[in-house]
Order: structure tokens, then C-alpha cells, then sequence
């Protein structure tokens, strides 16, 4: 009996043939297909523009120089996210504040950030955790008077809706991942995506050292000495390749079937789970999510987790511990500010179920009988 993993990409011989096409083309960095995969991406968010970078730590990290971010700021991020939102504020000298999420949904609200809120916030990141859409603008409404800048991260959020409208497709910034562990993927990968236009252009200078005309547009100006780029501030080599951008191409066409596919499994995982149901991750009023993490917590009376995730492994069914708390880490240990009851009762109890695209109504059968029995 084979062991039912947590997570597959979705991948196939078409994305093969997209890299391999890359490849034989003999242009492998940042050229046409990053361009032509930005150009996609934009439309199917209806952002008006959108940066291509290595992943979605580099997309927060240069989210938040474009916020302005600096020594001695204060940005509040949920704890209950992966540590790379924290480590994207640590990267540029400023403090990260942790504030608590709603219970239900593991997001940020205005009323776990408003407390923590202080005449040093210059941003919020707001995450849409195991792909469900954050209330974005009820957190502008609240940030955006004090002169704050809310950023959304939407690493794991391609293909939810947000107000009838693709998750982060509305926000200041957004940035996305394309990890193998989130929908659509590039291997690694992220994206921007903005509504100014000159923001866009510094985050694609920033991206590139900081170079006033990319190494692609300078050959496509005919190279050589006809084009003389400047390097006006400090930047990264933060740039995605040819290679993933003609994989993302084709994993974006596939990504509403991915979505699809994934929300039809929720549901009958909801079916069948019994009374589990009621503790399982759901859609919230202002939107739908991907279940890019199908989680539910245990219910009380349950056995430790930890028990219950080896008994579900011994059942050939590879379940996760529920998402990280970065307050609980080294870095970050002892600096919260508040309590975060909804934080450390989502991280402790709570348990990710195997969902992905190719996995068959049989395996899931599998799965939920395993959890009843471990349960037990
Ligand atoms: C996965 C993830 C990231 C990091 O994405 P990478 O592309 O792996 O850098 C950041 N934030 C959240 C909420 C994530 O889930």
C-alpha cells in the first residue's frame, strides 16, 4: 500500500515540452517568456502590472523596500504564517509585530491588528493563509489613514477570490509564490503584482542589481554600446528564468482546473468527515478560497497530535502538522507583544489533510477512514 503524500504538483509532459522549448531556444534567463508570463499573470489577476522574481521571499522582500521599509519600523505580520513574511521585515532592519488571526479562517482582521498598531507601523502584510482570501480592505481602511501601507501576501493565493476578483489582483502590492507546495508552480518562483506603474519599474530594477535598462531590453536594442545602463540604488539578482516562466505559462492555463479539481475534494472531504466537518477550513463571507491547505483542528478530547499524525502514518496517509507560528521560533521567540491564542491554537491542534490535484475519491476514502480510526 502506497504512502498518500500531503502534496503533488500538478505537472505533465506539457511542461516539459514548454522547458524544453526554453531551452533549445537558447535564451534560459529573464527574456520574452518571463515577459510574456508577467503579461499573463497581470490580466488573469486584473492587476495592471506585474514582476517576475525568484520567489515570493524576494517578491516580499522588495514589496517592502517599495513601502519604504527601513531600520526601526514596525510592520505587523501574523505570527501564523511561514516564517519568510517575519524574515522579509528582519531582512531590512525593521521590527516585526505579530499580531493575532481569526480562529476560523487563520487571517489577519482589524480587530487582532488594531492593537498592536503604534505610531511606528509603516506596514501590514496581509497574508491569505492556506489560500484564503484575507479581508484586505477592511485592514486598508484601518491602516491606510495613519499613512501605513498594507502589502498582501498571496504566496499561496493564485486562484482564490477576493470580492468576486482574484486574490491580490486589488492590493498596493501583492506578492505570490510558485513553490511546488502552493497551486500553480514554477519550481521556484514569485511574482509582484501593483497598480503603480513607476513602483513596477523600481521593483524590475530592483530585481535586476538596479539596473536602469534590463540585460533583455538591451539586447533587444541591438546590445553592444547603444544602450549605457546606469545602477542608481542598490539592488538583487532576484530574477526568474525562461525556463520557469514557460513552465508558469502553461501551469497558470491549468490553474483554474487546479482550483476547481481542489474545492470539489474539500467538499467531499466536508461530506464525509462527519461532525470533523465543523472544524475544517472554510470559505469566508467576502470570498473563496483554493485550499491550497485543506486544514481542520482537532477536536478537544483528541489524542496529541503528534500521536495522531503517526498513527495516520502507519496508515500509509501523510498529513502535516498545521501551519508554523514564527513567534515560537528562534528568531522571533519572546518578541510578541500580545497573546496569540488563536495563533498557538491553530499551530497546536490543527492538522493539513492530503489534497491534491490527481488525488482519486478512493484515496481520499483512505484518508478520512485513517483520521476516524487515529481518531479513535
Ligand atoms: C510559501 C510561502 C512563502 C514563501 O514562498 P517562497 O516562494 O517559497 O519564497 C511566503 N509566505 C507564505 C504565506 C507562504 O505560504
Amino acid at each position: 500500500m502506497s504512502t498518500i503524500p500531503v502534496m503533488i504538483p500538478w505537472l505533465g509532459e506539457e511542461e516539459a515540452q514548454a522547458a524544453a522549448e526554453a531551452v533549445r531556444s537558447g535564451w534560459v534567463a529573464q527574456g520574452p517568456r518571463v515577459a510574456e508570463f508577467e503579461r499573463a499573470f497581470a490580466e488573469y489577476v486584473g492587476a495592471p502590472h506585474a514582476v517576475a522574481v525568484s520567489s515570493c521571499t524576494t517578491a516580499l522582500h522588495l514589496a517592502l523596500i517599495g513601502a519604504g521599509i527601513g531600520p526601526g519600523d514596525e510592520v505587523v505580520v501574523p505570527s501564523l504564517s511561514f516564517i519568510a513574511t517575519a524574515n522579509a521585515v528582519a531582512y531590512l532592519g525593521g521590527t516585526p509585530v505579530f499580531a493575532d488571526v481569526d480562529p476560523a479562517s487563520g487571517n489577519l482582521t482589524a480587530g487582532t491588528v488594531e492593537p498592536v498598531l503604534t505610531d511606528r507601523t509603516k506596514a501590514v502584510i496581509a497574508v491569505d493563509q492556506g489560500g484564503v482570501p484575507v479581508d484586505l480592505d477592511a485592514l486598508r481602511v484601518l491602516v491606510e489613514p495613519r499613512g501605513g501601507v498594507v502589502v498582501e501576501d498571496a504566496a499561496c493565493a493564485a486562484g482564490a477570490l477576493y470580492r468576486d476578483r482574484p486574490a491580490g489582483g486589488t492590493a498596493q502590492i501583492a506578492a505570490y509564490s510558485f513553490h511546488p507546495r502552493k497551486l500553480l508552480t514554477t519550481g521556484e518562483g514569485g511574482m509582484l503584482t501593483c497598480q503603480d506603474g513607476e513602483l513596477a519599474a523600481r521593483l524590475r530594477r530592483l530585481r535586476e542589481h538596479g539596473m536602469s535598462v534590463s540585460a533583455a531590453d538591451r539586447h533587444a536594442a541591438g546590445g553592444g554600446a547603444s544602450v549605457v545602463e546606469t545602477y542608481d540604488e542598490v539592488g538583487y539578482n532576484y530574477r526568474m528564468t525562461d525556463i520557469q516562466a514557460a513552465i508558469g505559462l502553461v501551469q497558470l492555463g491549468k490553474l483554474p482546473a487546479m482550483v476547481a479539481r481542489r474545492r470539489e475534494l474539500a467538499a467531499r472531504y466536508r461530506a464525509l468527515l462527519g461532525p470533523l466537518a465543523e472544524r475544517m477550513v472554510t470559505d469566508p463571507e467576502h470570498g473563496s478560497g483554493n485550499y491550497q491547505s485543506c486544514w481542520l483542528l482537532l477536536p478537544e478530547g483528541a489524542p496529541d497530535r503528534t500521536e495522531v499524525l503517526a498513527r495516520l502514518a502507519e496508515a500509509g496517509v501523510s498529513a502535516r502538522r498545521g501551519i508554523m507560528a514564527a513567534h515560537l521560533e528562534a528568531p522571533y521567540k519572546g518578541t510578541a507583544r500580545v497573546p496569540l491564542p488563536a495563533t498557538e491554537l491553530i499551530t497546536h491542534r490543527s492538522l493539513i489533510l492530503p489534497l491534491y490535484h490527481s488525488l482519486t475519491e478512493e484515496q481520499q476514502d483512505r484518508v478520512i477512514a485513517a483520521l476516524r480510526e487515529a481518531l479513535r
